[in-house]
């Protein structure tokens, strides 16, 4: 028998497929990423010998931690999922190749200072709050367009599309209601055809909610208790009170 995650990994991939199935989706168009939050690097590793090469982390010095992995693990990409704060984007940009959480002009800012000291460029999202939620960080959708043409000057940075956190603890109609919005403002921004916004990532979808994601058009969801089990930290640890918002 496998151990636990590799078999949890098993299951979350079958649900994958279903939900492709029901909507006449290809499961190569849809990726899988592991969110690593509180995760000990043991689990991560299972996870990795069984195959899963994409993962997310939410802290900047967690990600830190997860370096002797990368060393291990070369063929592993890491991607940046979580709030950032202004003075945190020189680790992020070191170790990711997408950081799904841009959210405001002022990180943009950022990321674009510390890439042009670099000489490189780096792949983002933006992020939606799609269901108004104060304790939830991301864009309000009525200023997602006026932040993608603001993003799109600054030309260290590629815009790959859009990521957002369902509404949770709700119905299926409203959390479905999240992931529409964000398709539409894909579309909006999309038709605009700004400089180097691309638009075809769209990260939603996390344990709870991401067969209804899968049926609404997700590229990418973001997986972490179906997986890894439950965790002993709650997540306003790392979506509000203790991260501050620093502009
Ligand atoms: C923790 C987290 C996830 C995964 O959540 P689960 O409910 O454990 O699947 C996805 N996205 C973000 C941004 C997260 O912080």
């Amino acid at each position: 028998m496998g151990n636990q995650v590799e078999e949890n990994l098993k299951t979350v991939i079958q649900q994958m497929e279903l939900a492709c199935q029901a909507s006449g989706r290809s499961i190569d168009d849809v990726q899988l990423l592991l969110a690593t939050k509180t995760v000990p690097l043991e689990k991560l590793q299972m996870a990795m010998k069984a195959g899963q090469t994409l993962f997310g982390e939410n802290k900047a010095q967690e990600l830190r931690g997860k370096f002797p992995l990368m060393q291990q693990y070369k063929e592993v990409e890491w991607h940046f999922i979580g709030h950032l704060q202004t003075n945190k984007v020189k680790d992020v940009v070191k170790y990711v190749t997408l950081i799904h959480s841009v959210d405001r002009l002022k990180l943009g800012q950022a990321l674009h200072k510390q890439l042009i000291k670099e000489n490189k460029t780096m792949d983002i999202l933006i992020q939606i709050n799609t269901s108004y939620e104060e304790s939830k960080f991301g864009a309000s959708p009525d200023m997602a367009l006026e932040l993608a043409e603001q993003l799109s000057q600054l030309e260290t940075l590629n815009v790959k599309g859009l990521m957002t956190i369902g509404k949770l603890n709700a119905t299926n109609d409203e959390t479905r209601n999240c992931f529409r919005l964000l398709k539409k403002i894909q579309t909006q921004i999309k038709d605009k055809k700004l400089p180097r916004v691309e638009m075809d990532i769209l990260s939603m979808g996390m344990s709870g909610d991401f067969k209804v994601a899968i049926e609404e058009g997700a590229t990418l969801i973001r997986v972490g208790t179906s997986v890894f089990g439950e965790r002993y930290l709650p997540d306003s640890y790392y979506w509000n009170e203790h991260a501050s918002q620093d502009d």
